[in-house]
């Protein structure tokens, strides 16, 4: 059964006019190792911390700035908002299609409450805890190309036609800002479309990424604003000690106009300084050192890296099975091809090396989570190939080929054929992922032995569901199994209204 909302009632949890209060019980352990008569024992020791939660439940007007608006994610985003919006529904050859939010793990997703007269009760995800309605969002934003957005959706040709001419009214008058471009960073062929350009040294340029926030927030009357990369994929920047390695240097190096500090860092940096949220939805390594730092030491949300759509999202299911299962994945063969805009610029050797190193790592928390399977270092092969072929236009092709080791030497082979609209799988990530950035930043909690509430910490782990390669904090560890990052966002929102977490024990039938 499904319910659309539901409040808790626990001593624990209390409903405030601006805000909702839990204290929780958090169980965890405590591993320590002893040496008892020679032998070496490792225990571990159940244990509880109270938190306490506070989340204001004003829902603030939203502007959203996408770098890279004009983009076959940015146009389609705001189409399909638009199209939700306004209720559009146009023909295809199988049926008069209705829009939907189909892909978001906020707006289409259910978690379940518990159970009533013998059956699970589920609610919307998004019924946790009070969210932005997407169709309140401002759009803004900036691109190197000066499209407006009814024309880039169409440039983009994700959309069926039908809808498309419904939706260019509302969006004709949409146009990006001028954006930052460096050649350095991207690849050679998107020079024919860089006609919008924010001049001068990296110094104004950022001052103007500044500027515009500001501008957009004054003139959109919004109350908060997140900032998302989906701009084309840029090759990594050298990280190098006296030139972004710390704050000062990063910043004296902006001083120096250092040719290094690549478009996606200053628009980061920008962000930083203003205390707006900043998610990189491309793979390069847009947080240097001395930006992280930045980010940190002004307690301004930062998040990343590549959003996790297709291919990524599939092995991060598969191998978890698979290792889940006691069965040792031994080589895994990616291939891709794709025809859109950012097909083409991942055609160029070093911002297709940004891709395969944000793809590369995925299994690696899997692997090492089963000793008996792998020896210590022991990692299967793992391969990934892109191919731009133009023809296939959004329409991306993923092919997967997992082998592993079964019973007695045995060997298994599964081989995947993923046909899907890229964008279409993007979007609602990108939504996903600013408004799970906004309702963060209304999140304040404490340990028992803190004594003062304070946000999540700068680095937002909490979206690493959404994240091909997620960052973390120095010294944390990195989560890419799909269930996991899954369970972790849906019980810190759940502990915020003093839910357990879902434990799928079910005893009350056992
Ligand atoms: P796209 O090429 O259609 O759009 C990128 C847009 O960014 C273009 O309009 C371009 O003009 C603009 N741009 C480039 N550099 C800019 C800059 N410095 N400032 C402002 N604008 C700039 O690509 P897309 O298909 O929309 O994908 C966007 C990004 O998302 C890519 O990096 C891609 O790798 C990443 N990504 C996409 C998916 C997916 O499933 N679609 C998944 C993971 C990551």
């Amino acid at each position: 059964m499904f319910i659309e909302s539901f409040k808790v009632e626990s001593p624990n949890v209390k409903y405030a006019d601006n805000e909702i209060h839990s204290v929780y019980d958090y169980q965890t352990t405590e591993l320590v190792h002893e040496n008892k008569n020679g032998a070496f024992q490792w225990m571990v020791k159940p244990k509880t911390v109270k938190y306490e939660f506070k989340t204001d439940t004003h829902v603030p007007k939203l502007g959203v700035m996408l770098v890279g608006w004009g983009g076959n994610n940015g146009s389609t985003l705001t189409a399909g908002i638009i199209a939700n919006r306004e209720g559009i529904a146009w023909a295809t050859k199988e049926k008069v299609q209705q829009a939907n939010y189909f892909g978001s793990l906020t707006q289409a997703s259910s978690i379940r409450v518990g159970s009533f007269n013998g059956e699970e009760i589920y609610a919307p995800f998004k019924s946790i805890l009070p969210m932005v309605n997407p169709e309140k969002i401002v759009f803004g934003g900036w691109d190197i190309s000066d499209m407006n957005l009814a024309d880039a959706m169409a440039r983009g040709k994700v959309l069926d036609i039908d809808l498309q001419k419904q939706l260019r009214p509302f969006m004709e008058h949409m146009v990006p800002l001028p954006g930052i471009y460096d050649p350095d960073f991207i690849a050679a062929n998107q020079g024919s479309r860089a006609n919008h350009l924010i001049k001068g040294t990296k110094k104004q340029q950022l001052d103007q990424v500044i500027k515009d926030i500001r501008d957009f927030k004054e003139k959109s009357k919004v109350d908060k604003v997140v900032v998302l990369w989906t701009a084309n994929t840029e090759r990594y920047s050298n990280v190098v000690v006296g030139l972004n390695d710390t704050t000062e240097n990063l910043m004296s190096s902006l001083d120096k106009n250092e040719s290094e500090i690549s478009p996606s860092t200053l628009y980061a940096i920008a962000c930083v300084l203003e205390n707006v949220p900043f998610i990189n939805g491309s793979p390069q390594n847009t947080f240097v050192p001395g930006l992280i730092e930045l980010a940190i030491n002004r307690n301004s949300l930062i998040g990343g890296d590549d959003f996790k759509s297709g291919q990524t999202k599939m092995k991060s299911v598969l191998v978890d099975f698979l290792v889940g299962a006691g069965i040792k994945p031994t080589s895994i063969v990616s291939y891709n091809h794709l025809g859109n805009n950012d097909g083409m610029n991942l055609s160029a050797p070093q911002t297709f090396r940004s891709k395969e190193i944000s793809k590369s790592n995925v299994v690696d928390d899997m692997v090492a989570s089963n000793g008996i399977l792998y020896g210590p270092g022991e990692h299967p092969d793992h391969v990934v190939v892109i191919k731009y072929v133009p023809y296939v236009g959004d329409s991306k092709r993923a092919m997967d080929e997992y082998t592993s080791e079964i019973f007695m030497g045995g060997k298994n082979t599964i081989v995947m054929h993923n046909t899907c609209e890229d964008s279409l799988l993007a979007a609602p990530i990108i939504l996903d992922l600013v408004l799970l950035a906004e309702l963060t930043t209304r999140i304040q909690f404490m340990a028992e032995n803190e004594g003062k509430f304070h946000s999540f910490h700068p680095v937002a782990t909490i979206l690493s569901y959404l994240s091909k390669a997620p960052l973390v904090p120095p010294g944390t560890p990195v989560v890419n199994a799909l269930s996991k990052q899954r369970a972790m966002l849906e019980n810190i929102l759940r502990a915020c209204v003093g839910l357990a977490p879902e434990n799928n024990m079910i005893l009350e039938y056992k």
